[in-house]
Formats: C-alpha cells, sequence, structure tokens
C-alpha cells in the first residue's frame, strides 16, 4: 500500500468516526481525492451496525473511498471527472456473497434442460419432464447417440410422488443417452442408452452409501442412481473444449451476477473441472471471484499441483478456500443421515431407514485430521442429525489439541442439527450455512418424512443467531435457482409451498437474512476485512435493487429485482 492510498484510507476512517460533526475541516469545494462514482438518490444498506445506513458512498480504483452524507462526500470527493450516479428511490446494498453453490454446474446449465419443478421451472410432473426433454433435443436438433443431460428433477412435488423411470425415457429416447439431474444434486434417473454408455446393468453392485432403484422383483436398474452409485458417472462427463471454456465460465458467472452474487462458490471442485476453472480464469473469463473447495476424493490430487502456500489467495478472481468433504445425501432424497428413522420408510421402500454414511468414518476422520494439520478450511457437507454427529466425533479426533481453535469449519447446510450441537457449534467455532429455501421447496416433504418437530427446526437461523452464531444461507444451486431475494425470503417467512410456516419461531429479520448473504459469508471466507459491507476501503462490490428488502412488506421481499450489479467499481451486469 503506498502513502496515498494509506492517506485516502485515513481520510476515508476518519469521515466516518466524524459523520455527525461539522468541525471536518474542508478546503470548500476542492476535492483532495476524486471519487470515480459518487452513488446518491437512493437507500444505502450498508450492513455495517456502526453505520446502517448513509445518504452517500463513493468508489475509486474499486474501492469504497467513503460513505457518509451527501454534502460531505460530495465537498470531499467530486472531482471534474466524478461520475454521479443518481439511484432515483432504488437500494444500493454490498454484493452478495454466495456461501455455497455448485459454480461449475453453472458453465454446462447453459447447455442443459431445466426440469426444476413450478415456479423454477416445468417438470411438474412425468410427462412435462419427457416434453421439455424431447422439445430441447428438436429445437438444438441433437445428433443420435449425444447425451442430453437435465438438471432439477424433484419426485416429490410430482402427483403421487411417483419418480421418473429408464421406461418413461426410453420410448422417446431410444438412441441419446438422456441423463435427468435429481434437485438434490447427488443423483439422476438413465435412460438405458445413458446405462449402457456408463455400464450400469442388472450385474452393478449398489457400492456402499450408494443407491440403485431397481425393477419390482428384477436386478435390473429401474432408472434412479444416487450418492456413490452415481459418483462414477459424473466424472465421466463430456466437458466443454477450450473455446468453449471461456466463453461457457462468462456464461455461467453472469447467471450469478444477474442474482446480484459478486462472490461465487465452487461447492465440491473435482481435479479435470479445477483446472478448466484455472484455465478460463488466466484467458479472463471471470468477471466475479469464485472460490473452489476441492473434494476429498480429489484432494490429494490437486494439493500436488496446487501448494498449500498457493491456496487462500485471488488469482485471476479464483481462490483455493479450502477441503470438501460430504458426510451424508439430501434429506428430500432420503439420504440424509439421522439418528432415528425416516416416517415413510427409504428411497427403496427399506423399513427403519436412517440414511448412510457417505464414508467409513475412519476415512473422514483421517481426511480431516490431515486439513486441520495442514492449517486449511473446511466445508463439510452434513444433513441429518447423525451425521453432524459424526462431524463433532471426527472435530474431537482431528482437533485434540485445542478443540475451541478457529480453524475456519464451514457445517454446509447443517439442515437437521439438533440445539444441543448447536452448543457444540459455538464451542468448536463452525459456521452452520444454512438452507432455509428448503422451507419452500421441501418443508411440505420434510413434514411429512421426518415429522412436524424435527422438520420445523430445519435450518434453525434464529436460533443460531440466537446463540452468537453467525449464520450463512444458500442456494445449493442447482439445487436451488440463484435467486438471493427468494433465499432472504424464505429465511424471513418459511413459508411451504402449501402454505404451511415451517417454524414459525426460527423465521428471523429482513436483516438478519441479508447478513447471511453478504457480511456472515464474508466471514465464512475469511474476506470480511474486504467485502461484506459498505465500509471504506472494502472492494466496491456492489448491487443495486429495485427496492429496499429492508422496508417492503415480508411477502413482497421475493418479487424485489436485481437492477444492477458491480464488481470492484465496475458494472457487470445490467437489468436493462
Ligand atoms: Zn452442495
Amino acid at each position: 500500500m503506498n502513502v496515498t492510498s494509506m492517506a485516502v484510507i485515513a481520510a476515508a476512517a476518519s469521515l466516518f468516526v466524524c459523520n455527525a460533526c461539522s468541525a471536518r475541516d474542508q478546503t470548500a469545494g476542492t476535492a483532495k481525492v476524486a471519487a470515480d462514482t459518487i452513488y446518491t438518490g437512493g437507500d444505502i444498506v450498508t450492513v455495517n451496525d456502526a453505520q446502517p445506513t448513509a445518504e452517500a458512498l463513493a468508489v475509486k480504483d474499486g474501492k469504497i473511498l467513503a460513505v457518509g452524507t451527501r454534502a460531505e462526500l460530495e465537498s470531499s470527493y467530486k472531482g471534474s471527472a466524478t461520475v454521479s450516479v443518481d439511484l432515483a428511490g432504488k437500494t444500493l446494498l454490498p454484493g452478495f456473497i454466495d456461501p455455497h453453490s455448485h459454480y461449475i454446474n453453472s458453465i454446462s446449465v447453459a447447455n442443459q434442460v431445466n426440469v426444476f419443478a413450478p415456479p423454477a421451472g416445468p417438470g411438474r410432473d412425468i410427462a412435462a419432464i419427457v416434453a421439455e426433454l424431447k422439445k430441447f433435443r428438436d429445437e438444438r436438433k441433437v445428433p443420435k447417440g449425444e447425451l442430453i443431460m437435465a438438471y432439477g428433477y424433484d419426485e416429490n412435488v410430482m402427483p403421487g410422488k411417483v419418480g421418473l423411470t429408464r421406461d418413461d425415457l426410453d420410448l422417446d429416447f431410444p438412441d441419446n443417452p438422456v441423463i435427468v439431474g435429481h434437485v438434490s444434486m447427488h443423483g439422476a434417473v438413465l435412460n438405458s442408452a445413458a446405462m449402457r454408455r456408463y455400464g450400469i446393468s442388472a450385474a452393478t453392485k449398489t457400492p456402499p452409501g450408494g443407491v440403485i432403484l431397481r425393477k419390482p422383483g428384477s436386478d435390473e436398474p429401474s432408472g434412479l442412481l444416487m450418492e456413490t452409485a452415481f459418483l462414477p458417472i459424473i466424472s465421466q462427463l463430456p466437458h466443454p473444449n477450450a473455446e468453449q471454456e471461456v466463453a461457457w465460465s462468462r456464461a455461467g458467472q453472469m447467471l450469478y451476477a444477474a442474482a446480484g452474487i459478486t462472490t461465487a462458490q465452487e461447492g465440491a471442485t473435482h481435479a479435470p473441472d479445477l483446472e478448466l476453472m484455472q484455465r478460463a480464469a488466466a484467458a479472463g473469463a471471470n468477471v466475479i471471484d469464485v472460490v473452489a473447495y476441492p473434494f476429498f476424493t480429489d484432494f490429494d490430487k490437486i494439493l500436488a499441483k496446487n501448494p498449500v502456500a498457493t491456496w487462500g489467495k485471488y488469482v485471476n478472481r479464483l481462490k483455493l478456500g479450502g477441503a470438501k468433504i460430504t458426510l451424508d445425501g439430501s434429506p428430500q432424497g432420503k439420504t440424509a443421515y439421522f439418528t432415528t428413522p425416516y416416517l415413510t420408510g427409504g428411497p427403496g421402500g427399506e423399513k427403519n431407514w436412517r440414511g448412510e454414511p457417505g464414508f467409513p468414518e475412519e476415512d473422514v476422520k483421517a481426511f480431516v485430521k490431515k486439513v486441520y494439520d495442514l492449517g486449511l478450511p473446511l466445508n463439510v457437507h452434513a444433513n441429518g442429525d447423525a451425521a453432524i454427529d459424526e462431524l463433532l466425533r471426527t472435530h474431537e479426533y482431528a482437533a485434540a489439541g485445542d478443540l475451541s481453535k478457529e480453524r475456519h469449519v464451514t457445517v454446509i447446510h447443517s439442515q437437521f442439527v439438533r440445539p444441543d450441537q448447536l452448543d457444540k457449534f459455538v464451542t468448536y467455532k463452525f459456521t452452520p450455512s444454512f438452507f432455509t429455501l428448503h422451507a419452500f421447496y421441501f418443508g411440505d416433504t420434510h413434514v411429512l418424512q421426518r415429522g412436524k418437530e424435527q422438520a420445523f427446526f430445519l435450518s434453525p437461523m434464529r436460533a443460531a443467531i440466537d446463540k452468537g452464531l453467525r449464520p450463512t444461507n444458500h442456494t445449493d444451486f442447482v439445487v436451488a435457482p440463484l435467486d438471493q431475494m427468494f433465499v432472504i425470503w424464505s429465511a424471513v417467512n418459511r413459508l411451504s409451498r402449501s402454505g404451511v410456516v415451517i417454524g414459525p419461531d426460527q423465521r428471523v429479520t429482513a436483516l438478519e437474512a441479508l447478513k447471511a448473504i453478504t457480511i456472515n459469508a464474508a466471514y465464512q471466507y475469511s474476506e470480511e476485512a474486504s467485502k461484506g459491507s459498505l465500509e471504506s476501503g472494502k472492494l466496491a462490490d456492489l448491487v443495486i435493487l429495485d427496492r429496499n428488502p429492508l422496508k417492503v412488506q415480508p411477502m413482497a421481499i421475493k418479487d424485489i429485482k436485481v437492477v444492477e450489479t458491480i464488481k470492484e467499481g465496475k458494472p457487470i451486469y445490467s437489468a436493462d
């Protein structure tokens, strides 16, 4: 940092401290430091408790120069080249920080079929999904033999919860392999051509921790593969060629930018995907920051090429954030691991089904110890309370010397965390990254599968905040669409598809919900010094909304639109 920028920050800091005082020495009208841009004319929500609102925000060289009154900023920082932006009644906030999603999927989503259930897509029943797949094939003139992929399939919201099978797909797709990704992202339905391509047959044994649904009275797979049975297929899926990598990466990032997101997560990174991301970033593809979490299975391979000293630093807007491991599956897919049985049986009709751990506990313990010993942050996927118990045991083993040291552990989903486990999160300095969208998308399903009491405590953001935790909240894209207003809405309202409030006492305020995708998420990434709130010296990562989420009726939050997204002072997305 040079002397000039030190002085700028010092001046900005004094302006902030001196926000209400009039004795500040000013050289009338002559800006000592000219801002590139000054925003005024709308609400400015800073997410900074020390200065929650402001009239004006000045930006210079991609950073926030000052936050304060319009008179102060215009007299101190308005030069001849300063651009004045009139918000015209719109609201300026910190750019949203995505605490957990699967960025790599955004790269290919542009070339896949959206079969999300309404309102996010057309997948209301089997016929609608097949129709959408046919439309895609015909419009794009997909040649015989070429793979067709879809995302967002959810049997839980389909009539009678009757799932899609290979037979439903074979009729219209005899020659094209078709993979219809499950909304949980932990599995997919394959047609017969896809099963042939990826070597799945009656002779395929179900691996530990995996699910292969079979036709009644036979070993013949019926279509759905989940968890470890699905993982080998993921690694064989086609990747874009060199020319497509940059264009597709940019297109994927624009999905985030359109949602007001300026920092995205790649939440379970495999080695070839990281290499793709590094190549695309080096070629200038990245318009937002992307944080990658190498997955357990590929961790050693990635570490061999990317020494520990290179982690935690952005290169071409790409950073290795830490390691990722998955301890269970998804509650809606009945693969989340619980201490008590599902009330509706297992995915294949099993009795007394509690789900299963994703990997043997000895392997998990060895991996977590290695990550701790390397001093790297850890993201752990744990949904069911038995998976969270396993995490706590693992931590007590791997961190035996100092259980309460800050190790930057984030518990992705923490969906069915118990109150006693939340107390341990406090002691062990874990950050829960919740998924309150489940209240809407799967809340009714969870009430049936887990009972009202447990379902109503899903993603318990109120309890976590009251215990002093700083929870974040995510979309898990492509599990749910990238829609940060819907994320805030779900945390504030917790309304299900059928109109049930899933745990009224776990609702939070709009500001608390906003913090979960701004300042708390910045803490999760250890980037709170540069992101997550509007304060002088932080990056000018900003979003402009058409209305103020802190002022509209709670039910109207979901209707708020992103008008513009700004990364380090530069507009990267505009709604018009
Ligand atoms: Zn995920």
